[in-house]
């Protein structure tokens, strides 16, 4: 019998909050709980399966299941190459090599010969590997800024977010040897019967991503402000400009990136805009 696309999601760790948001965001609804390892999703024809991140690219590369979220680091650290569909924008870190405070080591040259403790054995051999610089890997699965200390190795690749655990166990970053962030991704030999349900899961993923970083602007304002304003927002596009019962005046609607709102909203109300409001994007499909 055959079974929905399934969805292979972190149950555990730093990707599975955020991931279950993104779910719960693009619409999905399902029932998590601690037991079940696969659940149906109620509203689309989607089966989720709860797993480690790690496991994620192994299992999507075997066909247990069709997409998966997990980090591009996870899939560095994997032997499968998987497409990537879609950057997810959260679980951002670096994979970075750091040495303790004081020692002369700045580009991977410098490392040569060294032992380097990491929880990225692989990504980090074939990163020196690629500069052809020999050194040896201490493979370790926690603790890996303490290596150094305990006499373990000479360097630490791994991951960093803030760069503060590094900092506490004296020891400093010298270069990244990768950026992650959660990814959605697909098994190469996705079958035909698949593929619709793995683009619609494509498409409202990226359009809920899209949404996360923007805002929709609506204000009013003179018409003789409108050149000024739209000058003021790099939107999407023109904005909507609806002209109001008061003459003279219209209403302005726009799209504008998170970020740049600290700007926009103060340069809008001294070009004369009033009744500004700011409103979340649920979902955008540019
Ligand atoms: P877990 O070990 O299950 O908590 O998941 C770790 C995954 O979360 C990593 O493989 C990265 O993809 C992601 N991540 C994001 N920021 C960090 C960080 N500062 N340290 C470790 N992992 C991070």
């Amino acid at each position: 019998m055959s079974r929905p696309v399934r969805l292979a999601v972190p149950n555990k760790g730093r990707l599975q909050e955020p991931s279950t948001r993104l779910l719960r965001d693009a619409g999905l609804a399902f029932e998590q709980t601690e037991r079940a390892l696969t659940v149906p999703v109620n509203n689309v024809e989607l089966e989720l399966m709860f797993v480690r991140a790690d496991d994620v690219p192994e299992l999507v590369a075997d066909g247990v299941a069709e997409l998966g979220i997990t980090g591009v680091d996870l899939l560095a650290e994997s032997d499968s190459r998987l497409p990537v569909l879609a950057e997810l924008g959260y679980g951002r870190c670096r994979l970075v090599a750091a040495v303790p405070n004081g020692t002369r080591a700045d580009k991977p040259e410098d490392f040569a010969g060294y032992r380097v403790a990491t929880s990225h054995p692989r990504a980090t051999a074939a990163f020196f590997a690629d500069h052809g610089v020999e050194v040896t890997i201490v493979p370790l699965r926690g603790s890996v800024e303490v290596a150094p200390k305990l006499g373990v190795s000479e360097a630490v690749v791994d991951l960093v977010s803030s760069g503060s655990t590094m900092l506490v166990n004296g020891l400093s970053p010298r270069f990244s040897l990768l950026e992650s962030q959660a990814v959605l991704v697909a098994g190469t030999a996705i079958e035909e019967r698949h593929m619709t349900e793995a683009e619609r899961v494509t498409t409202m993923f990226k359009a809920v991503v899209a949404g996360r970083s923007r805002r929709y602007v609506l204000m009013n304002a003179p018409a003789a402000a409108v050149d000024a304003i739209e000058r003021i927002i790099p939107g999407l596009e023109a904005p909507t400009v609806v002209p109001l019962a008061h003459e003279g005046m219209v209403a302005l609607h726009s799209v504008v990136d998170t970020d740049e709102l600290w700007r926009v909203l103060p340069d809008l109300e001294a070009a004369g805009a009033s009744g500004i409001l700011v409103v979340p994007i649920a979902q955008m499909v540019p």
